[in-house]
């Protein structure tokens, strides 16, 4: 590339061995060249990794090879509590085996860290169609637990979001999954930082160190899909949409669910998903996708999902029930 950008220039700065018609076509034919040196086409990258030396395409580029990341059903979404409707069929959800104790191998995949889920535990409820078994999770985080989560509350970016992926019960494939417009759903959960460090994590955090370079895997201590997550009591509150895949190639496949409730991890914790490497040995942090235009659709929330209010004024509306704003 950088010989070829070379050329180029030698070319110009000789005009007068070129006539000005050829120099009309070299200008186009040196930005043109220019343009590819510095959007390259290589491997889909976050824009964190994208530099000018590093060619890879940001998300603002991954339709050009993945035509469904230029759809009007994109994840992730930025959801506005206030424009969300109640939906009564929200109930909560039925979690299956979510108890059961796995062993798996986590993987740095170079985009992630991702680990791989016996198809045991399964979904159902919750204004699912059918019922989903888990295959993975991995998670989108920011720097040194700063902003990373994908998708966002009112504008808020938490600093890391799970993502546990489903697919419908009858499908032994994702890629089969991903052919239905029904075939994925996605649980998705924010991390919230706490004081004191969550121990259910230790056995992803402690592995983390062991796969900081990309490709590489090790086999996680055992663990539950059950203690990554809030308590199923407090999965109640949750909003819904019709989204795709926030990787490419960004099918349009996927039933989110995205809790209110967070999970705690202290920001030590938070922190070593900061030292993962990308592939080429860069910290591997921003792991997120943008948020996606909503395109008219509607987010839905469960019964559970409350839309806050100030607490002044919630003082002031049950002072007014109880008739103690009355002056007499
Ligand atoms: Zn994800």
């Amino acid at each position: 590339m950088r010989s070829h950008w070379k050329k180029q220039v030698i070319v110009l700065s000789s005009p007068g061995r070129v006539s000005s018609k050829m120099q009309q076509l070299i200008l186009p034919v040196l930005l043109a060249s220019f343009w590819t040196i510095c959007t390259g086409s290589g491997d889909w990258c976050y824009q964190s990794q994208f530099t000018c030396d590093h060619q890879c395409n940001a998300p603002d580029k991954w339709n050009h090879a993945q035509r469904d990341c230029g759809g009007n059903h994109q994840s992730p979404i930025n959801i506005v509590t206030r424009k969300t409707l109640k939906d009564e069929r929200l109930t909560p959800f039925e979690f299956n085996n979510y108890q059961q104790i796995f062993r798996d191998t986590i993987k740095n995949n170079g985009h992630s860290v991702k680990v791989g889920v016996p198809h045991l535990s399964t979904i159902s409820g919750g204004g699912l169609p059918s019922t989903y078994k888990a295959v993975q999770f991995h998670m989108h985080w920011g720097n040194n637990g700063g902003p990373g989560s994908e998708h966002t509350i009112d504008g808020e970016q938490y600093p890391m979001e799970l993502h546990i992926v489903h697919m419908k019960n009858e499908y032994t494939d994702l890629t089969t999954a991903l052919s239905d417009p029904e075939g994925v759903a996605v649980l998705g959960f924010f991390y919230e930082t706490s004081n004191s460090a969550n121990r259910k994590y230790d056995p992803i955090t402690n592995t983390l160190r062991s796969i900081k370079t990309t490709n590489s895997n090790t086999s996680l201590p055992s663990i539950s899909l059950a203690q990554l997550i809030p308590a199923e009591q407090n999965l109640t509150s949750f909003y819904r949409y019709n989204g795709s895949l926030t990787t490419p190639g960004c099918n349009e496949a996927v039933i989110w669910t995205v809790f209110e409730n967070t999970i705690p991890l202290s920001v030590d914790q938070l922190r070593v998903f900061s030292e993962l490497q990308f592939h080429d040995g860069k910290p591997m942090v921003g792991n997120f996708r943008p948020v996606q235009p909503l395109n008219g659709r509607q987010v839905f929330r469960s019964g559970g999902a409350v839309i806050l209010v100030s607490s002044t004024l919630l003082l002031a509306a049950i002072a007014t029930a109880l008739g103690l704003s009355q002056p007499n």
